[in-house]
């Protein structure tokens, strides 16, 4: 058997903490069961080393932004020796690769991307967009010392909303896409309750510290478009090594 497994990809603006530990612990375990069974197994971990939280610290230390990941990232890497860790794969949204494959997949999503005037409120610390009804006394309840930005200007954006039937679909004909069922249920119920298109890029005067987007230089890419990609990308690599042997 084939079996890939990955952490998610914590931003490098903090030191590696508890949480995390207990994270790349337990897919560690999942892992190194499954090399166990005599299964070919590609684990992958990584840092997530974009956004406006990221250039802001870098900012705040007086660092260049690839500096200060480059320092932080290492915190990471490290967990290998300190913790045991048997990972196959670490990788930075910084690393070219990364990079390549990001654009590449903002290529292939062109058909449902448009531009529009985005108008929000975000919190830094979250690098999300937030409505009233998730605010607590006006502020993110997850970080309510940080005041919230306010957005207006001109976005990519993603058609989400075309695939909200589509991911049904896909969800009724492959009930074990999602272990365990009630995580299944709740993405199930977070798609039925309909889903919005959402800003995927940066306007880089402001923020210029992302992916830049394909054939428009004056946008990056918003930090959860660019991210994600590593995880499908790694996965994708292995697939093409395991059928090609
Ligand atoms: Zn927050």
């Amino acid at each position: 058997m084939k079996f890939y497994i990955t952490t998610t990809l914590p931003y490098v603006n903090a030191d590696p903490h508890i949480g995390f530990a207990m994270e790349i612990i337990r897919a560690d375990v999942i892992a190194r069961y499954h090399k166990l069974l005599g299964d070919e197994v590609v684990f992958n971990t990584g840092t997530d080393e974009h956004g406006q939280k990221i250039y802001q610290k870098a900012l705040e230390e007086h660092k260049d932004p690839q500096k200060y990941c480059n320092e932080h990232a290492k915190n990471y890497a490290q967990l290998k020796s300190i913790l045991n860790i048997s990972y196959t794969n670490f990788i930075r949204t910084t690393d070219s690769l990364h990079i390549t494959a990001a654009q590449e997949f903002w290529k292939r999503c062109q058909k449902d991307i448009y531009k529009a005037r985005y108008q929000i409120k975000y919190c830094v610390g979250c690098e999300l967009e937030k409505t009233d009804s998730d605010l607590v006394d006006g502020k993110c309840p997850i970080h309510p010392n940080r005041k919230l930005e306010v957005y207006d200007e001109e976005n990519y954006f993603f058609k989400f909303s075309n695939y909200q039937q589509r991911l049904l679909d896909f969800y009724a004909k492959n009930s074990d896409f999602v272990i365990p069922q009630f995580r299944f249920e709740e993405i199930k119920n977070f798609v039925k309750s309909g889903l919005k298109d959402f800003s995927i890029s940066r306007l880089k005067e402001k923020m210029p510290w992302g992916v830049q987007v394909p054939q428009d230089t004056k946008h990056v890419m918003y930090v959860w478009f660019d991210a994600l990609t590593t995880g499908c990308y790694v996965a994708s690599n292995a697939y093409v090594s395991w059928s090609s042997q």
